[in-house]
């Protein structure tokens, strides 16, 4: 008897070998297009989870901040951050740390679709989404007005699977 494949092989297209393409959250959560893989989570002992997730071109993440945090990599297409009060480009390799209470959202651009990976504690608080008062603030803000997504029943969108 040898110990399970510790691998996760790529099939090819961002997908792996077992793991499952699941919804990103319930379908009436404000986001669009987005796809959620769990490399790794369940594995006994671990306290973390990898997960790979997909945006489709002009899909976005729900706009939300936790006490939990946040690291990313980007693996393919290019995007757009919102983090704390800042707006930053994402590229491939680019790697982001979403901190403590930061609100945060991901944007894929219009021409491909958005992959990252994203490390989380395997316990963690749930994510808040922002009231009238905390979108006012952040759309003070000219630039981030315009970036913003916090309508409801983002999904699917116009290419989801
Ligand atoms: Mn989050």
């Amino acid at each position: 008897m040898s110990a399970p494949d510790p691998r996760r092989r790529h099939l090819g297209g961002q997908r792996w070998e077992g793991v499952a393409v699941e919804a990103y959250k319930a379908a009436d959560e404000p986001f669009r297009g987005v796809t959620r893989q769990r490399l790794f989570g369940a594995d006994p002992g671990g306290r973390s989870e990898l997960r790979y997730f997909e945006v489709e071109p002009g899909g976005w993440t729900t706009l939300e901040r936790h006490a939990h945090v946040h690291q990313v990599l980007v693996l393919c297409g290019h995007g757009r951050a919102l983090v704390g009060d800042r707006l930053v480009d994402l590229a491939p390799l680019d790697a982001l740390a979403v901190p403590p209470r930061a609100w945060h959202q991901l944007r894929a651009g219009d021409d491909e679709p958005l992959g990252f990976l994203c490390l989380v504690d395997r316990e963690r608080d749930r994510p808040e989404r922002p009231g009238a008062e905390d979108l006012a603030a952040l759309r003070a803000r000219p630039q981030l007005a315009e970036f913003v997504r916090a309508d409801a029943g983002g999904a699917p969108g116009p290419q989801s699977r």
